[in-house]
């Protein structure tokens, strides 16, 4: 169902930028799909690592562990990868990973054992110049620290620019740990400046590495966040959480729902009346059953694909703006790329000047999408997916990959 939202969104682009079939074709395929049957203690995991585009550099995107993983959910990931790397402007194709596997449902030897088996299955096309994993959902730096190791011992030499989102011992940096709700939080901000509004109500769907810092950053300047959720549930608090209460309460239990306040499900906070909807867990969570009743003035997409395209266009009518997910939640990967560049250059970049930094990033990112969004009838999702697909298209003709 997610490639066949891509699909859909790709068809308005084309007309909209005269694409070629040639052309089309080229952004509908992927440069290189990866896959393998992973073993663990005799138990079988289908894997992928899956390449879409990369004209601009090599593959760079995240590794899911998750129950729902398909080779085309990794497709549609590695798609929006390659478009979030191109807006951003980093020199990166798109790439990403997955694994079917519910990661609950093994010890900490298992997880390990599956994360160096991924590396052993995909050695060959991962590397700083060919593709460049990092974490996504339910996988985090420890993941990243056993597959740079089980790389390292593959290979016979350090390499750590082959994956980032790596602990600070093994030349990870800070800043990558909240950079994508930094980034998203940065854009939004941005936003509410244009039409002169602060001090915002929000509801925050998922509570992960995502939902959780960007609630404490929205908590920590004032704006009321009135409801958040993870996957057992969520909580409402119409006169505002305490966000440090809940992510204590979140370490603690694992779950948000064991905090004192009201319970609502992850539904009824979708339809919550709030100026902004932050949508920070899975694919999928706006569709066109539920669009007519979301009552949010503004979208905050952290994650990957969580409005499909029927449901753009219902919010699109009811003058909703959705900030998308190729431009919100780009904060990480940018990141990623400094933490890359110092691993590549063995040059200690300073914490500030790599905060300024992203926020340049990130405010450039949001201007070019935000004057086009502003000057056309498109939404901005449509804004971001042509200056992303131009530059991609670009590097292939420079190419000569489309003559
Ligand atoms: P995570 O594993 O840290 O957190 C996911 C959270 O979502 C968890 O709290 C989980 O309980 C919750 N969740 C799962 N199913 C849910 C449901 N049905 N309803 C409500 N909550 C649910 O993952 P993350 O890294 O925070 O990623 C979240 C999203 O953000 C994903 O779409 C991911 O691709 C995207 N994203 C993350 C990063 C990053 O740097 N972490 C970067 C770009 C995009």
């Amino acid at each position: 169902m997610v490639f066949e939202n891509i699909k859909k969104r790709l068809g308005l682009v084309a007309k909209d930028l005269d694409l070629s079939d040639k052309e089309l074709n080229l952004l509908l395929n992927h440069k290189r799909v990866s896959s393998a049957e992973l073993d663990v203690n005799g138990k079988k995991y289908s894997a992928w690592r899956i390449v879409h585009n990369n004209s601009l550099g090599p593959g760079k995107g995240g590794i899911r562990y998750h129950p729902n993983v398909s080779e085309e959910e990794v497709k549609a990931l590695s798609f929006w990868m390659s478009l979030k790397n191109s807006l951003a402007g980093l020199p990166y194709g798109g790439g990403k990973g997955g694994i079917k596997v519910n990661p609950k449902e093994l010890d900490e030897k298992e997880i390990e054992t599956l994360s160096r088996a991924y590396v052993k299955a995909f050695s060959d096309v991962l590397g700083q110049d060919i593709d460049i994993p990092a974490p996504d959902v339910y996988t985090n730096p420890q993941i990243m620290a056993f597959m740079l190791d089980e790389f390292e011992k593959i290979k016979g030499k350090h390499e750590p620019g082959m994956i980032t989102g790596k602990p600070i011992e093994l030349q990870g940096i800070k800043l990558r740990e909240d950079a994508t709700s930094a980034g998203g939080f940065i854009v939004l901000k941005e936003l509410l400046k244009t039409i002169g509004k602060s001090n915002v109500t929000v509801a925050v769907q998922g509570f992960g590495n995502a939902g959780m810092f960007v609630a404490k950053m929205l908590f920590a300047e004032g704006n009321k966040v009135v409801a958040v959720s993870d996957s057992k549930g969520g909580i409402f608090d119409n006169k505002g959480l305490n966000v440090d209460e809940v992510v204590k309460v979140k370490k603690e239990k694992r779950t948000v729902v064991e905090h004192v306040s009201e319970k609502i499900s992850n539904e009824q906070l979708l339809e919550l009346d709030v100026d902004v909807l932050v949508l920070a867990a899975l694919e999928n969570q706006i569709t066109e059953k539920n669009a007519d009743n979301i009552k949010a003035k503004y979208v905050l997409e952290l994650a990957n694909g969580p409005v499909t395209f029927e449901a753009d266009q219902i919010l699109h009518k009811k003058d909703i703006v959705v900030i998308p997910d190729i431009l919100a939640n780009s904060g990480g990967v940018t990141a990623s790329y400094f933490e890359w560049c110092q691993n590549r250059t063995g040059n200690i970049l300073d914490e500030n000047y790599l905060k300024e930094k992203l926020e340049f990033m990130m405010k450039s990112a949001f201007n070019k999408v935000y004057d086009l969004f502003n000057k056309s009838d498109f939404d901005m999702r449509q804004a971001a997916y042509i200056i992303a697909i131009k530059r991609i298209l670009n590097a292939e003709k420079l190419r000569g990959n489309l003559n």
